[in-house]
């Protein structure tokens, strides 16, 4: 392990900010006795009290090359900074209702492109929609496998609308779409238990237990 203190613009050792370097080739960035940030393998972590301190914040920049608000990006700046790094994208269209929604829309345009996202921040991205994932009661994929149903049940669309209550804790957005959205006879109580979706189903879903309980809790 190699401890160095940060440098400053005349290149002189900065007191109590340093760059460990570990064995195992993560790299730490701690500011007085906290690590603030660590780069290991391209991910970059951050701990908790991240912007503690101006001082913190300025030698935390540095080892992050960016600036604060690129660090903490607001998750509507993280979502149009993915959609315009995708090269299919050429507009977006955003829902605004206050004018710092707008500025704050301005800038995250101002500094958007293909490709402007980073190895990290993609890589970032995915590490959050798995963790949404893993918090998915039904692990069903939306792979359609086990579609067409017979009756007409839109088995995909249903587990997703439940997962996302549970997911994001908004059952009740999820009950009104289940309510407004699926038609009444793509509704879990037209499935008459058949059984022709489990067998094609790789996650091994009890489907049919899934959409008499999803309804009998949605609908109404
Ligand atoms: S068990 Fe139900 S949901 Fe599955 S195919 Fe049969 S009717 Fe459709
Ligand atoms: S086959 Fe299973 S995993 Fe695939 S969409 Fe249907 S329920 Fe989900």
């Amino acid at each position: 392990m190699k401890v160095q203190n940060m440098t400053g613009r005349t290149g002189g050792k900065v007191a109590n900010q340093f760059i460990i370097d570990a064995d195992n080739g993560d790299i730490y960035f701690q500011s007085y006795r906290t690590i603030i940030a660590k780069k290991s393998q391209s991910k970059i972590y951050l701990d908790i009290n991240w912007d503690y301190s101006a001082t913190t914040g300025k030698y935390r920049n540095q080892f992050l090359h960016e600036n604060k608000a690129e660090t903490e990006r607001s998750p509507a700046d993280w979502s149009l900074q993915w959609l315009w790094n995708q090269p299919q994208v050429s507009l977006v269209l955003s829902g605004m209702s206050a004018l710092d929604q707008v500025q704050e829309n301005l800038t995250s345009a101002g500094k958007s492109g293909i490709g402007s996202l980073t190895e990290n921040d993609l890589q970032l991205v995915s590490h959050v929609k798995e963790t949404y994932q893993d918090m998915a009661l039904i692990p069903c994929t939306r792979c359609n496998y086990c579609l067409p149903c017979p009756e007409g049940v839109d088995i995909p669309r249903i587990l997703k609308i439940y997962n996302d209550g549970i997911m994001y804790d908004k059952v009740e957005t999820s009950k009104t779409d289940y309510n407004l959205w699926v038609p009444a006879d793509a509704k879990g109580d037209n499935c008459v238990v058949c059984r022709e979706c489990e067998e094609q189903c790789p996650q091994d879903i009890p489907i049919s237990d899934w959409m008499a309980q999803i309804h009998k809790e949605y609908a109404g």
